[in-house]
């Protein structure tokens, strides 16, 4: 089996230790990726899902169905595509919705796969529209339609393709048109990673970067890596700098503590810009509720990185709210902020909501 990521979206370069967006400093994560179903921690619940469909394909001999990935990035979709290549037996293709310019990029893409291989398109919402038409018969009938010539004496031809596998990631599954998304057999939302899931795959990193780490000291990474693994493994090669420069080399709790702190991530994992976001929303809109884009307007930043980057881990801890019109910060979030008590008021029992 081979993976080829010679199509795949570029780095972003310079972005917050809590993006879980692939940055430069990620470029070695490769080599933390697991490579079997058994190997990779948490999402019970699509991973079963895909056991079944895994072993009924193989029985039949056939390419596994179209499957969409979707969730906030950063949770393991690439991880699980190129898992299930290896499960098959097959290889994968990896490349993104940006990279595929112009139909005829996804129609060399498409005759270069061999029988029952597996394309991976990550950011599958932002194809082009004209790429998009391609895939629907490529999807549905293994067969691309080719445009000879121009004019009245254009002609058409059906090019037959291998059978492959679709799996297309998004972090936006609303924003799919419906011809696409109905063309996906399977369809899997994957979650944010608990502590616990979290503390084993920071575990599990640690022993192949060869970093001693005590079991307090990963999940002190753990608590504060957003329900994300690729923030934890980031979160992780930072701390064990700390750890060999100014510790010992070993990974304890304290020493997690005092790195992420000096890297200016709290005990929850939030970090400037969340605190920004949470004290504008208390601070200028009384609690809220305000919209996203006067939101992003008043603290400098673009609504789409407060959307995908920040909100769904404020939204799972509780610390915000979304409500049909615009997002409130919860009692939780001012206590966590300390808010009542530096305004001078009384505490948080005596505020209501
Ligand atoms: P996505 O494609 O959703 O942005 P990736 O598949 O690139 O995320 O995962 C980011 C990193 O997180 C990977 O390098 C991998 O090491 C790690 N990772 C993700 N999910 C898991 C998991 N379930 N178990 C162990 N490591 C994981």
């Amino acid at each position: 089996m081979s993976i080829d990521f010679s199509n795949n979206a570029p780095f972003v370069e310079e972005e917050p230790l809590v993006s879980p967006t692939l940055t430069r400093e990620d470029e070695n994560e490769y080599s933390l990726r697991p490579q079997r179903l058994r190997e990779y921690i948490g999402q019970e619940k699509a991973k079963g899902n895909l056991e079944i469909f895994i072993q009924a394909a193989k029985m039949r001999s056939e390419p596994l169905d179209h499957v969409l990935l979707h969730g906030p990035p950063g949770l393991g979709k690439t991880t699980l595509s190129c898992i299930i290549a290896n499960e098959m037996g097959v290889n994968v293709r990896v490349t993104s919705g940006p990279a595929i310019e112009k139909a005829g990029d996804l129609a060399a893409l498409l005759t270069n796969l061999n029988e029952n291989d597996i394309l991976f398109v990550d950011e599958i919402h932002r194809l082009n529209r004209s790429v998009e038409e391609v895939l629907y018969p490529a999807m549905e009938d293994f067969a691309i339609d080719i445009i000879i010539g121009k004019g009245p004496s254009a002609n058409s031809i059906r090019l037959d393709l291998p059978k492959f596998t679709l799996i297309g990631a998004t972090t936006r599954a609303g924003q799919l048109s419906a011809p696409l998304r109905d063309r996906f057999g399977v369809t899997l939302r994957l979650e944010l990673y608990t502590p616990e899931e979290l503390a084993l795959i920071v575990t599990r990193s640690a022993g192949i970067l060869d970093a001693p780490i005590e079991p307090d000291g990963a999940m002190e990474i753990a608590r504060r890596s957003r329900g994300t693994p690729r923030i934890a493994n980031r979160m992780l090669r930072r701390v064990r700098d700390f750890a060999q420069v100014v510790g010992d080399g070993v990974i304890t709790k304290a020493l997690s503590d005092k790195a992420l702190t000096a890297l200016e991530v709290d005990y929850l994992g939030l970090d400037n810009i969340d605190r920004r976001m949470l004290r504008a929303i208390i601070e200028y809109y009384g609690g809220g509720p305000v919209g996203l884009e006067t939101l992003a307007a008043t603290i400098n930043e673009e609504s789409v990185t407060l959307e995908d980057v920040y909100e769904p881990y404020l939204l799972q801890i509780g610390f915000l709210t979304r409500t049909p019109r615009g997002r409130c910060v919860t009692p939780k979030a001012y206590q966590h902020l300390g808010i009542a008590l530096a305004n001078g008021a009384a505490g948080m029992d005596q505020l209501t909501f």
